[in-house]
């Protein structure tokens, strides 16, 4: 098998830590495997990075020095376990993002993979040697190192296992894996087997930050078999994959999960003119100063002729938010204390009364539910802050998630 496995900050930040991650990648090299290995800066380094321009400069520095600056810790890292690994006597080699193909548009500090020319990792690898990629980096076109956005190790990994059509990508960080839910929230969370994609970016959002969104849209895309493990314990881990794989899995529950999602803001637009054109317009320039709107709902017209409008848009963008749609009708609200409770499971596709047991369990708490929307996996609901750890406890407990 030809294994990627990739080492978060916590993972390798000390030392004494990278000597752990050199044994794990050992002995996944001595079960026959191929290995490459994607690593993060030790933890705290890229922050560190950050301050030491900031003393220089409070104005955002030039993003071409910044990208020079902060592939530094990545690039200590992979080393470091190179010349473990070959001390141990495991030939290994380092490499940066430029060395190991990685060739990216030149959007310095949150640069996007073009493409991966795969012929050194493959040569190495070929010649019997452990490869240790640097994570986070690339290079741009004309020749610049270029950075992927923080958290973009994960999506390093997640490319690297793609262009060498590993069959697993290995994420360590320090948690088991993907639960149920928060396990602060509901200490009877279980840690999910597996899961499809599209339930982990629907779960992701509930700040279980396992893994950074964009790597699972690429794993998606690419179709890169994910797990998320800890380095700490030798404890499974979840796998992340495509739903077809999931299908022959007989256990498949209907629900996977219930995220908690506090980023959230309700925006109610009242006495807003009812006629063709007026939503697409006010969505037109929420769009344009790229504001993400999640839920939206209409109410039916009344009888003056105007309607009301109420969706939702992360707390950070309320304000511009609030810029946009004032003027466009009699009142303009708006709620920060609010969140969104989500029941997310592929199951629930094939089955019927799922929601309405999520209205009901709700009800019987005595929470007013304030918006809903709805997709083929996904069940959301906006309901007052105060409410958001009772609707994710109770819930958890309705769809039977603590069995
Ligand atoms: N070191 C980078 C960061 O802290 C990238 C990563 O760890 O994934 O954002
Ligand atoms: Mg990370």
């Amino acid at each position: 098998m030809l294994v990627v496995q990739k080492y978060g900050g916590t993972s390798v930040g000390t030392l004494e830590r990278i000597e752990e991650v050199a044994k794990r990648v050992i002995e996944t090299k001595k079960a026959g495997n191929d290995v490459v290995v994607v690593v993060s800066a030790m933890s705290g380094v890229t922050n560190k990075l950050i301050e030491y321009a900031e003393y220089f400069t409070k104005e955002a520095p030039c993003s071409k020095d910044m990208d020079m600056l902060l592939s530094a810790g990545e690039r200590v890292t992979s080393a470091l376990l190179a010349i473990a690994l070959n001390e141990k006597g495991y030939p290994a080699i380092s490499m940066s993002g430029r060395a190991a193909g990685i060739v990216t548009d030149d959007s310095h500090t949150k640069a996007r993979i073009i493409n991966i020319d795969s012929t050194n990792m493959r040569n190495e690898l070929d010649s019997g040697k452990i490869v240790v990629v640097a994570g986070f980096q690339g290079v741009s076109e004309d020749g610049f190192v270029t950075t992927l956005g923080r958290g973009g190790s994960d999506l390093s990994a997640v490319a690297v296992a793609g262009a060498l059509s590993a069959d697993v990508c290995e994420i360590y960080t320090d948690v088991d894996g993907v639960y149920t839910t928060d396990p602060r929230i509901e200490p009877k969370a279980k840690k999910l087997d597996r899961i499809s994609y599209d339930e982990m970016l629907e779960l992701a959002s509930m700040g279980a930050k396992v893994l950074q969104n964009r790597s699972v849209e690429l794993a998606k895309k690419l179709n890169v078999n994910l797990v998320t493990r800890s380095s700490f314990n030798n404890n499974e881990g979840t796998l992340i994959t495509g739903e077809a794989n999931m299908e022959n899995n007989m256990e498949q529950a209907l629900i996977s999960g219930i995220a908690l999602d506090k980023n959230q803001a309700r925006v109610t637009l009242r006495g807003v003119v009812d006629r063709p054109g007026v939503a697409a317009s006010i969505f037109k320039k929420l769009a344009e100063k790229n504001i993400n709107v999640d839920m939206i709902i209409q109410n039916t017209s009344h009888e003056d002729g105007t309607t009301s409008l109420g969706f939702t848009v992360p707390q950070n963008e309320m304000e511009a938010a609030r810029s946009v749609v004032e003027g466009t009708a009699k009142s303009v609200e708006i709620d920060s204390d609010v969140v969104k409770v989500s029941v997310v499971g592929v199951g629930m596709k094939s089955h019927s009364g799922v929601a309405s047991l999520a209205f009901s369990t709700l009800a019987n708490e005595g929470i007013n539910i304030q918006m809903i929307s709805t997709s083929e996996i996904k069940i959301s609901m906006i309901v007052a802050a105060k409410y958001g750890e009772l609707a994710v406890r109770a819930l958890h407990k309705a769809y039977e998630l603590d069995i």
